[in-house]
């Protein structure tokens, strides 16, 4: 019986074979599929349950977008984010200050602690201020000017340079664009004098340097004559020895032969011009108006800092002090 059954499978045409395996493999396909539905199913489950636990899923649940989620999650450790999802909502404080241009995750707990204490203060001040640590008093850091900087050292209320620092390039500026007893970095006195041809040419004008490289010794006369007043008003009219940029030999007085008085400088055409153009021979107006809250210096129209081209038109282009280009583009 048995045999006969398999001569008589034997015999069936090719095509019915082909088609039971055809039907096979629908069925095969079919339970495959299902099998890896079901796999997907509970792998995305176990997903779904281990993304709500991490800091990218409670984040974007309380409010924050996804951009500044991912940046609050690369600024800040495990802890810090923690305390915020115990805020239990949304705080501007934090997006606000990580979107801004200038910030730098290494000040993050200073910025929120200077906002908070100073709510009136825009964010992008908030971030200036703390950059260039004027959220400290003035005087209140005993930090070394970096000397390796080059004619970028900075030399501010927070930097000073030491009573022995003295350029070893500098020269005496010729009596046709100074007045006497005056010496600079030779790359400064170069410049000055393009600049001061240039507006002869365009303002038939003199520029002249005032007042220029200072040795510690005399900012320490200058100083100490106003300290005899008080130490208010000495620190409100003249740099503490060591803190003056005149000693670096790249800072400049300048004024002008036609309008020498203060008065009429800062009136003038001239004045205008150098606010422009100065960058252009390497100067910034080192303590511009209404910045004296970073610079911790009042408007100084006649008060030049020879930086380089580059680094001049930068700051020119951005519309930053000194103080602040050397935060964030060098301090870092
Ligand atoms: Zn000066």
């Amino acid at each position: 019986m048995k045999r006969c059954e398999n001569m008589k499978s034997s015999k069936r045409p090719k095509y019915r074979l082909k088609s039971s395996v055809v039907r096979f493999l629908i069925y095969a396909l079919f339970f495959v599929s299902l099998t890896i539905y079901g796999y997907n199913g509970i792998t995305n489950a176990i997903k779904e349950i281990n993304y709500r636990d991490t800091y990218e899923y409670k984040l974007t649940s309380i409010g924050y977008s996804l951009e500044d989620t991912t940046k609050l999650i690369s600024i800040l450790k495990p802890e810090r984010l923690e305390e915020i999802l115990k805020e239990e909502k949304y705080n501007e404080l934090y997006p606000n200050i990580i979107n801004q241009k200038y910030f730098m995750a290494k000040n993050f707990e200073d910025y929120v602690t200077y906002k908070i204490s100073h709510a009136k203060t825009s964010y992008e001040d908030t971030i200036a201020i703390v950059n260039v640590h004027a959220d400290k008093g003035w005087y209140e850091l005993d930090l070394n000017s970096k000397t390796e900087d080059g004619y970028l050292v900075l030399v501010n209320k927070f930097h000073h340079l030491n009573k022995n620092y003295k350029r070893t390039d500098l020269e005496d500026i010729n009596l046709a664009y100074a007045y006497a007893d005056n010496k600079a970095a030779s790359i400064v006195i170069e410049n000055f004098e393009q600049m001061h041809d240039a507006v002869l040419n365009e303002l038939n004008i003199h520029l002249m340097v005032n007042s220029s490289y200072r040795p510690y010794e005399d900012q320490e006369l200058i100083y100490n004559d106003y300290k005899n007043v008080s130490l208010k008003y000495a620190d409100q009219y003249a740099a503490r020895p060591g803190y003056s940029e005149h000693q670096t030999g790249l800072s400049l007085d300048i004024t002008s032969l036609e309008h020498p008085g203060q008065k009429a400088f800062t009136e003038s055409a001239e004045y205008e011009w150098l606010k422009n153009n100065a960058h252009k021979y390497g100067f910034i107006l080192r303590y511009p108006e209404n910045k004296d809250y970073i610079t911790g210096y009042n408007t100084e129209s006649w008060h030049f800092r020879y930086v380089g081209k580059d680094v001049a038109t930068q700051i020119y282009n951005e519309k930053i002090t000194f103080d602040e280009y050397y935060a964030y583009y060098i301090e870092k």
